[in-house]
């Protein structure tokens, strides 16, 4: 019985590394424009510039209200959605993609690539203040998650396995944003 938990055990574990091949890239950065006074400096796409802007923060019952059931696990509880059900994975349209839970712009279909995972894939995102990176010792891996810096939202993971210029990868969940068609 103790060796077929113990199997299952790195079966599991041999799942989350296959799934995340791919070194990460370590260390975690706040995010530049972030403060402590509640009010970040983001990229707007809209404003085709800077803006400062409040910082969302939200009780878990306001978020689940907010958010269907996907969403909310994704995003509030670090979740990953399966590869190649997302809906914005394959999607090649030009447009902006956004946090689910705040609005806040976080990639440019211009960073988009097709990187084989099911996932939706960016080379960098829409203007470095609007992403943080923290560690993420879960499951065993070092990773590196990649958070909303206007609302703490789980996206993904970064990797640096990517195509050039950047060398990197930011494995999204399709769950964690909003595709925005633009012209
Ligand atoms: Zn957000």
């Amino acid at each position: 019985m103790r060796i077929l938990a113990s199997l299952i055990f790195l079966i599991l574990i041999a799942t989350v590394i296959a799934c995340n091949s791919g070194t990460p890239v370590t260390g975690s950065t706040a995010a530049p424009g972030a403060s402590s006074k509640g009010k970040a400096k983001l990229y707007s796409a809209t404003a085709k510039g800077y803006i400062m802007s409040d910082k969302v923060v939200k009780t878990p019952e306001e978020w689940r209200a907010q958010l269907t059931a996907e969403q909310y696990h994704v995003t509030r509880e670090q979740g990953t959605e399966r590869a190649f059900t997302g809906v914005t994975w394959n999607n090649k349209e030009h447009g902006v993609y956004q946090c689910i839970c705040c609005g806040n712009d976080l990639y440019s279909s211009e960073h988009k690539y097709e990187s084989g995972t099911g996932w939706p894939s960016f080379w960098q995102p829409i203007a470095p203040e609007n992403i943080a990176t923290r560690a993420d010792n879960s499951f065993f891996s070092k990773r590196t998650e990649v958070i909303c810096s206007r609302c703490d939202a789980h996206l993904g993971h970064v990797f640096d396995d990517g195509p050039k210029p950047t060398g990197l990868r930011y494995c999204m969940n399709s769950a964690a944003m909003k595709f925005v068609k633009t012209p």
